[in-house]
């Protein structure tokens, strides 16, 4: 790569989390001095005469003062994260003695390591590709069974090598459109014109479920943001307060969690849903009439699933639909909720039911359900509908973009063979088509990193690391 980052510095830096309470701390070291440095301070075995994949006892001292006793693994390059010699020293986990080993460390050669310098390093020295570094952050950021299992997918190459069958697709036809160059005013065709264009079909089709599956990707790794919306009174808090109850006793469970921002989430089977805009929802109704349609709309807005409570005591079918329609935007899961079907009379369906039925279904919902929003099983069906609505958004068998930028890449990939498309259609000559196809080779590529990436690219996207990963 020509990137210039690759460094000939050793790194190091704090490998666990600072001011954790845990009983042992991880400093890792990354470059050409990791061992040397480190023998340099360790008493025990001698480390560079030590094989790779050992671990080795001892203490480190700062000159005839004992610092700590500690575990040294050694991993030699290129059989390291990095690809780099790694070292990485076990301590106590005490702030004191974490600062004093790595000041040591210092003194004696390494540089502190900066954010995401050590994934970096795996990436620049070919140990994994970008969106494989990329993974990395999301793995250690993933809270849940599904965004983890996406993660895991990814690191472990799965969008990788899709698209790498991609690319080699396309090289090897940009190659038969060179070689047609080469010849000049002969007038021959290497490569054969139809099968490029249903090529080109076939990866426009992969692209765009790619591009689709950020939706579900987006919703699993931030969580599916849910609005609830209805009249004062239809129960919406009180619905609320049923979902989160149970959650509550496991939430507030998570050391170092922040219950304001934990407290209106549920995770249900490994998906993580957020009912956004809350707080005004548990001190004031949060109501159509109270917040006005603008804001109502605002709100909708920002969600992915739009739970509309209503009762056939204080709503009109006519009211219920005329909202749906002025909320609604393309993309929107709309699910019809009606409350309290457990007063006198409130038998569900009823005619209401059927009629809001009648006039949404399919364009704006195919999902209502009759609830008694203080009781917790009559709550289930709802949350069954939230699940089934969500992983009905996941292709069978489908890789999933989780990642903005891969996401914008892959549409200007599209854009790029849209236009070998139309050039072929045109019937436009190689060296035309061959500069479409390199457009999106180019974007394509971005993605694993197969091409040089800018520097501030990978600024942005490894900045986004903690320091030590
Ligand atoms: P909000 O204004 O939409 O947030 O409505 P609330 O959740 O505050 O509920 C309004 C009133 O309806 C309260 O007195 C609730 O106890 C009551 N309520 C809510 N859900 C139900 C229900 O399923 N059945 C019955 N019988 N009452 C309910």
């Amino acid at each position: 790569m020509s990137t210039g980052l690759v460094s000939q510095d050793t790194i190091v830096a704090l490998a666990t989390s600072p001011g954790a309470n845990g009983a042992i701390a991880v400093i890792r070291l990354s470059g050409l001095q990791a061992i040397t440095i480190t023998n340099g301070v360790f008493k025990g075995k001698d480390l560079l005469s030590a094989p790779s994949h050992t671990i080795h006892f001892g203490t480190i001292r700062d000159g005839e003062e004992l610092i700590d006793e500690v575990l040294v693994s050694l991993f030699k390059g290129p059989h390291s994260y990095t690809k780099e010699d790694v070292v990485e020293i076990s301590t106590h986990n005490s702030t004191y003695i974490i600062e004093r080993l790595i000041g040591l460390l210092i003194k004696k050669g390494a540089r502190a390591a900066q954010a995401g310098e050590f994934t970096l390093r795996a990436f620049l020295n070919g140990g994994m590709d970008l969106s494989q570094a990329e993974a990395v952050a999301d793995l250690i950021a993933s809270e849940n069974k599904a965004s983890h299992e996406i993660a895991m997918n990814q690191m472990r190459g799965g969008i990788s090598n899709k698209l790498q069958q991609m690319r080699e697709q396309l090289i090897n036809f940009t190659a038969l459109l060179e070689l047609e160059l080469d010849f000049g005013e002969e007038d021959v065709e290497f490569a054969d014109r139809a099968q490029f264009e249903a090529l080109i079909q076939e990866l426009k089709v992969h692209i765009v479920k790619l591009i689709q599956s950020f939706a579900y990707g987006n919703a699993i790794k931030h969580g599916v943001p849910v609005a609830i919306i209805g009249k004062p009174n239809a129960g919406k808090s009180t619905l609320l307060n049923t979902l989160l109850d149970e959650e509550r006793a496991i939430v507030s469970d998570i050391a170092g969690t922040t219950r304001d921002t934990i407290e209106e989430s549920i995770n249900l089977e490994g998906i993580t849903f957020r009912f956004i805009d809350t707080a005004g929802l548990r001190e004031t109704a949060d109501t159509i009439e109270a917040i006005g349609v603008t804001k109502a709309k605002e709100k909708v807005r920002q969600a992915k699933v739009l739970l509309y409570l209503y009762d056939d005591k204080d709503n009109t079918a006519e009211e219920v639909i005329l909202q749906i329609k002025e909320l609604y935007y393309e993309g929107l899961i709309v699910i019809l909720v009606r409350n309290k079907i457990d007063l006198e009379g409130g038998y569900y369906p009823n005619d209401m039911d059927t009629a809001i039925k009648d006039a949404l279904f399919p364009d704006y919902s195919d999902s209502l359900v009759g609830i008694s929003a203080k009781d917790t099983n009559s709550v289930e069906g709802l949350k069954n509908i939230l699940l089934d609505k969500i992983r009905e958004m996941a292709i069978e068998d489908q890789h999933i973009i989780t990642n903005t930028r891969h996401v914008e890449a892959l549409q200007h990939a599209l854009d790029a063979l849209e236009q070998v498309e139309q050039g072929l259609d045109m019937q436009l000559p190689g060296d035309l088509l061959a500069h479409h196809v390199r457009g999106a080779l180019r974007y394509i590529s971005s993605i694993t990193g197969d091409i040089d990436v800018d520097r501030d690219i990978l600024g942005t996207i490894f900045g986004k690391f903690c320091i030590g990963k």
